[in-house]
């Protein structure tokens, strides 16, 4: 990452992370990807269950990988037979992986999900949620963040599944509601009652979509 990329990155964590903070989550700044899988795994205890809702940004920085290979039992839904039993295991979880659609610089974040496994397991359920945020998804407020969700997140995602959807055709949103919308669910997390349950890695790098 540019030197001067990184030090804006630094100073714009700090930010996000006092917001983070001051909703009764933590943050961390991690300057690489290297530096971010170490602080998931100290996040993560040995003999943990672990499963997650499409973290792209998990897998970028290895953790997955990590996992699968550690001390840990985790819960590859693709893999697994019974999708829907998978699901519901996410719930009893020890820790959660996602990533978010976008952050606001104090800290709020926004997912949408069309399934809507991955934003229900965010708002409750596993023990420990742990996301993986590359700097690239940090905006200046709701307003903002709804965009980035809507016209950068929602396009690629519905590409990449071969969705049949307005923003899939033009790469943005038309508020469609196509069977196959991604947009079903909206999930605003803007503050954690519980202690110790929400951490937020943020990656000085562009990670997911
Ligand atoms: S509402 Fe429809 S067009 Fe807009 S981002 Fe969601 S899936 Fe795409």
């Amino acid at each position: 990452m540019n030197e001067n990329i990184t030090k804006r990155n630094e100073l714009l964590a700090d930010k996000v992370i006092k917001g983070l903070e001051s909703r009764n989550m933590s943050g961390y700044y991690a300057a690489d990807k290297q530096e971010a899988l170490k602080k998931a795994l100290e996040l993560i205890p040995q003999g943990s269950t672990v499963t997650m809702g499409g973290a792209m940004s998990a897998h970028e920085i290895g953790l997955v990988e990590a996992l699968k290979k550690g001390n840990y039992y985790f819960i590859d839904r693709d893999q697994e037979e019974d999708k829907r039993a998978a699901m519901l295991a996410a719930y009893d979880a020890d820790v959660f992986l996602s990533s978010a659609n976008a952050i606001t610089n104090d800290g709020v974040m926004v997912n949408i999900d069309g399934n809507s496994n991955r934003v229900s397991a965010i708002a409750q359920g596993p023990k420990k949620v742990v996301f993986i945020v590359g700097m690239n998804k940090v905006c200046d407020d709701i307003d903002g963040a709804m965009k980035r969700a809507r016209n950068v997140a929602a396009p690629i995602n519905a590409q990449r599944f071969n969705l049949s959807t307005p923003c899939a055709k033009t790469g943005a949103c038309f508020n469609c509601k196509s069977p196959d919308t991604i947009c079903c669910q909206f999930l605003i997390t803007r503050y954690s009652r519980h202690e110790g349950r929400i951490h937020v890695i943020l990656v000085n790098d562009n990670l997911g979509f």
